[in-house]
């Protein structure tokens, strides 16, 4: 086994990270993993060309599962991959993105080690570095927003309440996961805590893939805005394409 970061003895299940879509944004690592796993349990996110680096002896079983959204049942999913590991098998466990940013990964690691199952963690190129990268924007800014927030639109109790305030002011960054439909939530209660409606909300769908869009929102009309978009997006609130920005003064402005 090589020499990796935060590896249990003999690890028998790799947590890793397949990227925003695009096969080649993963990292060496895991493209090795893919190719030598036994099973690979992924994520519906997982793109097929992602799926098509695993080596021919590979059983590829999706778990359905998309952050907080509806799947197979969490205790399924960890009882599957406990089964697999339990009788010797190299099992891939392939979450979209990076694996610890939504990804359930504490649930699943504590289930191996309840049972005494080793474990390595290989990271991915999460959603929001990934709509960073095709908006030609930092997430951070010298001057602007020494913090960059990342958050949830939803959790298992629904709606999920965030530090409005600080998401609020002027200058704030945010990479919104899971937006989409709580998009009018996070609008209102931005809104509700004193932000200005012209502040930029930059809507990234299907990131780093073939059919990936941009849309330079803004808060007051980003519910609008979405009405087209049913791929996974992040909504980076603070953020406008870099084209965008350059050719709408006001809207530099409203970036300061
Ligand atoms: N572990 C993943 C996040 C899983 S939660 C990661 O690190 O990226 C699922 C959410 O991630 C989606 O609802 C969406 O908000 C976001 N997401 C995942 N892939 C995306 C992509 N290619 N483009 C835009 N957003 C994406």
């Amino acid at each position: 086994m090589r020499d990796l970061p935060a590896v249990s003895a003999a690890a028998l299940v790799t947590f890793a990270g397949a990227g925003p879509g695009a096969a080649d944004m993963l990292t060496l690592a895991v493209a090795r993993a893919l190719a030598a796993a036994d099973v690979v349990l992924h994520d519906r996110l997982v793109s097929p060309g992602v799926l098509a680096l695993a080596g021919p002896q590979a059983r590829i079983i999706e778990t359905g599962k998309q952050g907080f959204g509806p799947a197979m049942a969490q205790g399924d999913i960890s009882a599957l991959m406990l089964a697999f590991a339990r009788a010797g098998h190299a099992v891939l466990r392939l979450k979209s993105g990076d694996p610890a940013v939504f990804g359930r990964l504490d649930e699943e690691i504590e289930a191996l080690e309840a049972a005494g199952i080793g474990w390595r963690i290989l990271p991915g190129i999460t959603a929001a570095s990934a709509a960073a990268a095709a908006l030609g924007a930092s997430l951070t800014r010298r001057g602007r927003n020494g913090e960059l927030r990342i958050v949830t639109g939803h959790d298992m109790a629904g709606y999920a309440e965030q530090d409005w305030r600080a998401l609020a002011r002027p200058g704030a960054v945010a990479a919104i996961y899971m937006g989409r439909r709580a998009a009018r939530f996070v609008q209102g209660r931005l809104l509700m805590h004193g932000a200005d409606p012209a502040t930029p909300v930059a809507i990234v769908e299907n990131a780093s893939r073939a059919d990936q869009r941009v849309i330079a929102a803004r808060l007051g009309s980003l519910v609008a805005e979405l009405a087209g978009v049913d791929g996974p997006a992040v909504l980076m609130l603070g953020l406008a394409p870099r084209a965008a920005e350059a050719a709408v003064p006001d809207l530099r402005e409203a970036l300061r």
